[in-house]
């Protein structure tokens, strides 16, 4: 049984007095129940050691939304896995479309992060996932495959069962339209069929797969309640601490 695993991507948005108040909220809200489920929040960089300090000593991680390949060195302005690992964070998500599509990122660069992220002792949250027109044109699964295999390129069974994949397709992220439950599982199903490939059967089994895209409080549980969808990464409703709880809540109804 694998256990659900919901992430918060904040994105872009809030301040640091904001990002303090809706994580300690959270954490209120989160310790009143006994929840059998995994919860990381993604706050930006600069966000990062202040909700450390709010979350410590719960059971909230912390993740980030990006990192560079590299270990160190002249990258003005990225950030390091192990500045990261310094700053709490045990996740990182990795190839989200909007880095995709605004800052050029290739299936190559989504592999070399990856290795960074596992080389580091980071749990990367892997994204894939089509766009409209690539739905449309009947192009989901050699799209979602293509990129599957483009992030674990050269990587053993070991590394690949070290990470967490989000199914995200493009349409759905910020436009209120979700993808069906039955959607969601269709890819997510290919995608665990493709792992198995990859990685063998046990890697396939136990590998979590979120759904991620316009997932709010009304939708969740059906959408992890299919076979194949373990968790959700979620963007807007992450950012009020009472619907992220609601998503959280679901899941563990979902279970
Ligand atoms: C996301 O950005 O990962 C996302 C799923 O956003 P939203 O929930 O707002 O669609």
């Amino acid at each position: 049984m694998r256990r659900k695993i919901v992430a918060g991507n904040w994105k872009m948005n809030k301040t640091v007095p904001e990002a303090v108040e809706l994580s300690r909220r959270f954490r209120e809200l989160f310790e009143a129940d006994h929840l059998e489920v995994d919860v990381v929040l993604c706050p930006p960089f600069v966000h990062l050691v202040p909700v450390r300090e709010v979350i410590e000593g719960s059971r909230i991680a912390l993740g980030a939304q990006n990192l560079h390949w590299e270990e160190r060195g002249a990258f003005t302005g990225e950030i390091s896995a192990e500045m990261l690992l310094s700053s709490g964070c045990r996740f990182v998500i990795v190839g989200h479309s909007e880095r995709r599509q605004y800052f050029g990122e290739t299936d190559e660069v989504v592999n070399r992060k990856v290795r960074r992220a596992l080389m580091s002792g980071l749990t990367p949250i892997v994204c894939v996932g089509e766009t409209l027109d690539e739905r449309k044109a009947g192009r989901t699964e050699s799209v979602v495959e293509r990129q599957v295999r483009g992030a674990f390129a050269g990587m053993g069974r070991d590394e690949i069962a070290r990470t967490v994949i989000a199914y995200e397709p493009v349409w759905a992220i910020g436009t209120g339209v979700n993808a069906t439950p039955e959607q969601a599982q269709e890819v997510q199903r290919f995608i665990r069929q493709l792992i198995e490939e990859l990685a063998g059967r046990d890697v396939a089994a136990g590998l979590r797969i979120q759904y991620g895209g316009s997932v709010t409080p009304a939708n969740a549980r059906d959408l992890m309640s299919q076979p194949d969808v373990d968790g959700a990464l979620v963007g807007g409703a992450s950012l009020k601490a009472d619907s992220f709880y609601e998503i959280v809540r679901a899941a563990s109804l979902a279970s």
